[in-house]
């Protein structure tokens, strides 16, 4: 893990939220303003353009250039949420080896930074649903002594069942929670995006494993 591969990551994910632009608009469209995906495509292009300084860097380094250039270009509430979750991961690398589990520990040290970033946990319909989700299948793949293809292999299909069930859910943080009980019967725009990201992420280093 280190500069090159976090690059490789964000052009997967680039790529995956890229396809899914119409889909993810009309999400935010339905329960919000409609901006996401056009401020996420935004920092992603912003990362594109700086390639050649993060592939420089090591890992930790690579994800705080990444981190700062996302807070200076997404906008919305999830700049400063993807922020915080590149951030905390940037953080925790320091303290952590970058094996399965050393990674397992430096991707929940983000998802808690996003938690005390925009001050919530699961059942609030936002991305948080699909985030907290992964970091405990990943701390129980961990327990449990699995392998890195097991964790890749796992890890999507948790991102996609949460995604999905943040269709039911009642919106009680951002945007969407303004509309009450209509935010009912639409999947969270963040919750879809950060699904997007986790499994092309999750195919990528697949790949390269
Ligand atoms: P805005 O709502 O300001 O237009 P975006 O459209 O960029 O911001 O992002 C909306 C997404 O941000 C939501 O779909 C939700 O997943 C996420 N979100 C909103 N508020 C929070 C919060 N407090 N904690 C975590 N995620 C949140
Ligand atoms: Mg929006």
């Amino acid at each position: 893990m280190n500069g090159q591969t976090v690059m490789a990551c964000i052009d997967a994910a680039y790529a995956s939220l890229k396809e899914h632009t119409d889909e993810i608009a009309l999400l935010d469209q339905q329960i919000g303003d409609g901006d996401h995906i056009f401020n996420l495509l935004r920092g992603m292009e912003a990362l594109l353009a700086v390639r050649a300084e993060i592939e420089a860097e090591a890992f930790g380094p690579a994800l705080d250039i990444a981190a700062s250039k996302v807070l200076s270009t997404v906008g919305g509430s999830s700049g400063p949420l993807f922020f915080s979750l590149l951030n905390g991961m940037s953080k925790a690398s320091a303290e952590n080896v970058m094996d399965v589990a050393g990674f397992a520990r430096i991707f929940a040290g983000g998802v808690e930074a996003v938690g005390q970033r925009g001050k919530t946990g699961v059942g609030s319909k936002t991305m948080m649903d699909v985030l907290i989700p992964v970091a405990k299948r990943y701390d129980e793949c961990v327990s449990q002594g699995a392998s890195a293809q097991a964790v890749l292999d796992a890890l999507p299909q948790v991102a996609e069942d949460n995604m999905l069930a943040t269709r039911d859910m009642l919106a009680t943080k951002g945007r969407a929670s303004f509309l009450g009980e209509r935010s009912r019967g639409h999947i969270d725009p963040g919750a879809r995006s950060s699904q997007i990201m986790i499994a092309s992420v999750c195919a990528r280093l697949k790949a390269e494993a």
